[in-house]
């Protein structure tokens, strides 16, 4: 049975954003899935839907199993139990998350005594060993936030998490805030840390080339939903949809080789959640996008065995077409028109696909 599992979540702030539109993911004990996409695809609302730590007046739907306990029914005082012991959070710029009047080492103890029922002596001596698990001295409990550094701090938070044990750590952008030497290190921390205590480790991060290192699964999001998902090292090296080509730094080129995208250049941002396009939402930014792609929705297609993606290129491999570039070459420049479209005679009866597994609303 998975440790966490998303069935079909929407996520609707209040004012109307549908920040997340028919999620389904799940994680196994000890399992380490990666969620990627840019700034604004709803990864972060994912994680705190999953911890029930949205707003006030946020409307969610679908299920959210932990250990096949629905959290979004849970009574508070259980959710509250859960979020430690069952899953924890691990947020970007820990120095926000920090109380800068309160040394560190109070407030890693904080949970130890508050959901572990520990005596003071206890908590002090777990967190003495949970800072020297991260890599620093015990005697560094006694600092304030200010008088560490941010990788400190961001060590500091993962000792916090851990703190109760949890079977689930959700680490939303651990390391965005960091420099690049520290981020290596903090991401290898968090992994071996998981990897040792067979922790479930969701990790999200705007870098694919970041997840596909640490994590056993990718899921890549766009505009609230999954396009992609399927093992890390494939979904980094042999994207199936256009969104997690350009992510994954491997852009299918377009007409003019002059005109190739450099990595990561993919033009233009993503859609406003209160003015999403019809159809398929990356339609408007994809150069191999087809007529039908701007008024049908795409829904999730198997393009092999455990991999899925959500693009009407993508076909099963005994399929009428084959996916829109294959093994790192890219789709023959002839099929590709001036404008990015693609000539029609790959498209196949789409008509014929199933319905969407996420639906809206
Ligand atoms: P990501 O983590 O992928 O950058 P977020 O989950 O933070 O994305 O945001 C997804 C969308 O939801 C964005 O369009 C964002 O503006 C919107 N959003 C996030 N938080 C709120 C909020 N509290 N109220 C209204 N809209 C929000
Ligand atoms: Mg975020």
């Amino acid at each position: 049975m998975s440790l966490l599992e998303l069935r079909n979540l929407t996520v609707t702030y209040p004012g109307g954003a549908a920040a997340v539109r028919g999620v389904d993911l799940s994680v196994a004990a000890g399992e380490k899935l990666g969620i990627a996409g840019e700034s604004g695809c709803g990864k972060s609302t994912l994680a705190l839907a999953a911890l029930r730590l949205l707003p006030v007046g946020t409307e969610v739907g679908g299920q959210i199993l932990l250990d096949g306990e629905d959290i979004l029914t849970m009574r508070w005082g259980r959710v509250r139990a859960v979020r430690w012991a069952g899953a924890s959070i691990v947020f970007q710029g820990a120095m926000h998350s920090l109380n800068p009047v309160h040394r560190v080492g109070e407030q890693i103890a904080e949970p130890i005594l508050l959901h572990n029922g520990a005596t003071p002596a206890a908590a002090r001596k777990r967190t003495g060993e949970l800072l020297e698990q991260v890599g620093l001295p015990a005697a560094r409990a006694s600092a304030y936030p200010h008088e560490l550094s941010g990788g400190q701090r961001q060590r500091v938070m993962i000792a916090m998490a851990l703190a109760c044990d949890p079977r689930l750590v959700v680490a939303d952008e651990p390391t965005t805030a960091l420099d690049v030497m520290i981020q290596a290190q903090i991401l290898r921390l968090i992994e071996r840390l998981v990897s040792e205590q067979n922790v479930a480790l969701v990790m999200i991060s705007h870098d694919l080339a970041v997840l596909a290192d640490t994590c056993d699964r990718l899921a890549v999001m766009y505009a609230g939903r999954v396009v992609e998902e399927g093992p890390a090292r494939a979904v980094h090296e042999n994207a199936q949809h256009p969104y997690a080509q350009a992510l994954s730094g491997a852009f299918p080129r377009i007409g003019d080789p002059a005109s190739r995208f450099a990595p990561r250049g993919l033009p233009g941002d993503p859609p406003d959640p209160f003015a999403l396009p019809a159809g398929c939402a990356f339609h408007p930014r994809c150069p191999v996008s087809l007529p039908e792609c701007a008024t049908e929705d795409q829904p999730l297609r198997t393009a092999e065995p455990g991999r899925v993606a959500a693009c009407v290129h993508v076909r099963a491999p005994d399929g009428a077409a084959g996916p829109v570039r294959t093994a790192g070459t890219v789709r023959d420049d002839t099929a590709v028109r001036d404008d990015g479209t693609v000539r029609d005679d790959a498209a196949a009866d789409h008509a014929t696909e199933p319905e969407n597994t996420g639906s809206t609303s």
